[in-house]
């Protein structure tokens, strides 16, 4: 009786096994389909400056309009095109749909766009980027990359030749999620980055007043000495903003100035924004 049951489970185990593979190559299908079909959208979410509220420009976030599933976010497929090699394919298409969309937009609006650990592994990067740039007409000055440190443990020579030679044309470059990744020292001790973005997890107990709060006011502190400016991401609350300011932090990006949206939204949100002053400055009571 046991070995029935043991056979059983055996059996129980490879249909689930079976299942999970086939749903698997049926997403991995599906979005490769969905990438060829133009269903990978940039989503756009603003950056400003701080304590001012200036408006800088947006992070460049991906999303998939999957044609049954709605709107899906990068939880639900960024993995997936890193471990089918479909990430390299879909960046691509957001940058270029990005940088197009961003022709209409003010000229001193900057974009930054994400760039998965597999694309920095690619010797052609800083070309393919370039050719992006010249077929857009988009300023290598308002390109800005933001990597991740686990894009850093493969090989960090490659990195560090590819991300030279981004920043020799003007593009900058932000260390993203600092502080979330095992040696963020030794990677600022190792490459030249033009910024950090604190990650949202220490950004959000400020108003806690925990010794996160503190452990960001180190990290600002860090970056300034390095001569790198600082954004917080993740601000929910009006409290933490003028805080961050007084702690030397350039730069702000959360939900209290804006979420990501789409192209059209943006549109209608800058000229919104541009009629009321030409500098752009958002207000809380504009952005809630
Ligand atoms: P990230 O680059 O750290 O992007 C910031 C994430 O924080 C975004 O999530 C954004 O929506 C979210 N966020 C911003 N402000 C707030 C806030 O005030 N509160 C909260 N709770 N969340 C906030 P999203 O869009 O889900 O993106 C998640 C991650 O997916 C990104 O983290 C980035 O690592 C990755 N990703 C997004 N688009 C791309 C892409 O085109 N290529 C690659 N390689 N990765 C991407
Ligand atoms: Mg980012
Ligand atoms: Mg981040
Ligand atoms: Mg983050």
């Amino acid at each position: 009786k046991g070995k029935r049951d043991g056979r059983g489970t055996f059996r129980f185990f490879q249909e689930e096994m079976g299942h999970a593979i086939k749903l698997r190559a049926r997403m991995e299908a599906e979005l490769r389909l969905g990438i060829g079909r133009g269903e990978i959208e940039p989503f756009y979410q603003p950056v400003v400056q701080l304590p001012s509220r200036e408006l800088i420009g947006f992070e460049v976030l991906a999303r998939w309009r999957h044609p049954e599933r709605g709107l899906l976010g990068p939880m639900e497929f960024i993995g997936l095109a890193e471990e089918t090699g479909l990430i390299a394919e879909l960046s691509w298409a957001v940058m270029r749909k990005a940088c197009t969309d961003a022709r209409s937009w003010p000229s001193h609006l900057q974009l930054a766009i994400n760039i998965s650990p597999l694309q920095l592994q690619d010797r052609l990067l800083p070309e393919r980027i370039l050719a992006i740039l010249t077929e857009t007409g988009f300023a290598p000055g308002r390109l800005e990359i933001e990597i991740t440190e686990t894009a850093l443990v493969n090989d960090l020579e490659a990195a560090r030749v590819a991300l030279k030679s981004l920043q020799n044309f003007g593009v900058r470059i932000a260390l993203d999620d600092f502080g979330t990744g095992y040696s963020s020292l030794y990677h600022l001790r190792e490459l030249q980055f033009d910024k950090l973005k604190i990650d949202r997890s220490y950004v959000a107990s400020i108003p806690l007043g925990e010794d996160r709060a503190k452990l960001v006011d180190a990290i600002i502190a860090l970056g300034s000495s390095l001569g790198l400016a600082t954004t917080a991401e993740g601000i929910e609350n009006s409290s933490s903003v003028d805080w961050l300011a007084d702690q030397g932090c350039a730069y702000g990006q959360g939900f209290l100035f804006g979420k990501p949206v789409n192209k059209e939204t943006t549109d209608g949100l800058l000229a919104l924004w541009s009629d009321i002053a030409g500098k752009i400055v958002l207000t809380d009571s504009e952005t809630a």
